[in-house]
């Protein structure tokens, strides 16, 4: 069936002015503070100049003050927010609170949307998602989930130790993921419970220390201990939790890859700048052949990036689950938008291991990329088995 992956007029319009957004107004700041936003006066100042720009909360709902994109129209200007570090911050784009945003829309109650999705849209609050925990619990495999909610009279008790969970300093409210039947190692009873941070049973710990820095909140090591919270927290249906984790899970893999998309880009741009500038040996360094190739092996990573997300994006809007095409489109970007950092940094030389260019940043953000959303051994462990399994029912014929 053919494909049309063209952005719609609008679309395209959106995109344009995003970037011109991220150029004149987000880089600025992003180079002054070494890609983090260490402040909430940082984040609303660029919330509010995005609103200003009107390309704040591209994803969301007309009724909750956003642009209603779908996946395909999202991938176009997520990436275009993501050539700055802190272009996803300021459209209220980025980690976790735009795929709870997504979750939220998808599967809360109208009560829930309006006291949690609306705050969340407009930036007033901030959210997360717990569902990591330390070992032996859930981590690659979610089904060793060992967080529990036990039944008390009106609500829930939730118990447990989550930890990395990005975003959780400073969050209004956390979705936590806890098991309300079976025991770990099973697949399904788990439920999600929409917690909010004031609640004396849910305490931050400690922030993680880690190489990644620009994720805004911090990665946190969270206890419930003794979390009462009434039905009316429990989002969706109850023992569903992981069939509504998907929900997410899909579409934010394929943001993320959008996003992390753009910074690839910006580290290709900032190489070709070089490349075009600096002597070597008598040429310009982009007139030896091995940067050539170092350059050309960035855009074919580049557009290779593209033409999957695309494709999930596609039948994701199709209503398709896009299990495999989202699990092959994050494994190749979380690893090709690594190199094409990498092979920037290599064609700057000592510049572009220093501080003078953002190119170590960027590095260090896109690292952890490999592992969260699924680390790479993971979803290759699973396109494998669904291969195996589409053979299998193929010889059974
Ligand atoms: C920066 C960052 C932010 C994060 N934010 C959040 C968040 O907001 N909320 C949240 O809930 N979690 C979050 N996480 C956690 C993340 O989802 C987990 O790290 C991820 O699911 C992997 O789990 P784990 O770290 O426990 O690794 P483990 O499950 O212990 O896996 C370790 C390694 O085992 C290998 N492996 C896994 N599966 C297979 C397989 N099938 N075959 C072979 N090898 C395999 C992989 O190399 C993997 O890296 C974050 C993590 C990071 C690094």
């Amino acid at each position: 069936m053919a494909v049309d992956l063209t952005p719609s007029p609008d679309v395209a319009e959106l995109a344009r002015r995003t970037a011109e957004f991220v150029r004149e107004v987000v880089i600025p700041v992003e180079e002054a503070n070494d890609g983090v936003a260490r402040s909430e006066e940082i984040r609303a100042a660029l919330q509010s100049g995005a609103k200003d720009a009107g390309v704040f909360a591209p994803h969301v709902g007309t009724e909750y003050g956003g642009h209603g994109l779908d996946m395909r129209g999202r991938a176009a200007v997520f990436e275009e927010a993501g050539y700055s570090l802190l272009g996803p911050l300021a459209l209220n784009i980025a980690a976790p609170d735009e795929g709870n945003m997504h979750m939220l829309e998808a599967i809360a109650t109208g009560e829930q949307k309006e006291r949690y999705l609306r705050p969340l849209a407009t930036g007033d609050i901030r959210s997360c998602f717990a569902m990591t925990e330390p070992a032996p619990g859930a981590g690659s495999d979610p089904g060793a989930l060992t967080t529990r909610a036990t039944r008390v009279p009106g609500g829930w008790r939730i118990d447990g130790r989550k930890w990395f969970i990005t975003g959780a300093d400073g969050a209004g409210f956390a979705i936590c993921m806890a098991r309300t039947s079976g025991e770990p190692g099973e697949t399904g009873g788990a439920t999600m419970f929409l917690v909010d941070a004031d609640n004396p049973g849910m305490t931050s710990v400690r922030h993680i220390d880690t190489l990644d820095e620009s994720l805004y909140g911090g990665h946190i090591e969270l206890v419930f201990d003794n979390c009462v919270v009434p039905d009316e927290a429990v989002l969706g249906e109850v023992d569903e939790g992981f069939r509504y984790a998907q929900v997410r899970l899909g579409p934010a893999r394929m943001t993320h890859c959008m996003r992390w998309l753009g910074i690839a880009r910006r580290a290709q741009d900032i190489a070709v700048a070089r490349a075009a500038e600096r002597e070597l040996f008598g040429s310009r360094l982009g007139e030896l052949g091995m940067v050539q190739q170092l350059i050309a092996d960035s855009e074919i990573d580049i557009a290779a990036c593209r033409g999957l997300i695309l494709q999930a994006c596609w039948e994701l809007d199709q209503g398709r689950s896009a299990s495999q095409s989202t699990s092959i489109a994050k494994t190749f970007c979380a690893e090709a938008i690594w190199r094409v950092v990498d092979r920037a940094v290599q064609i700057c030389g000592s510049l572009g291991i220093s501080g003078d260019l953002l190119l170590g940043r960027f590095l260090r953000e896109v690292r952890p990329f490999r592992i969260y959303d699924g680390p790479s051994e993971t979803h290759r462990w699973a396109i494998a088995r669904r291969v195996l399994r589409r053979h299998d029912a193929k010889a059974a014929r």
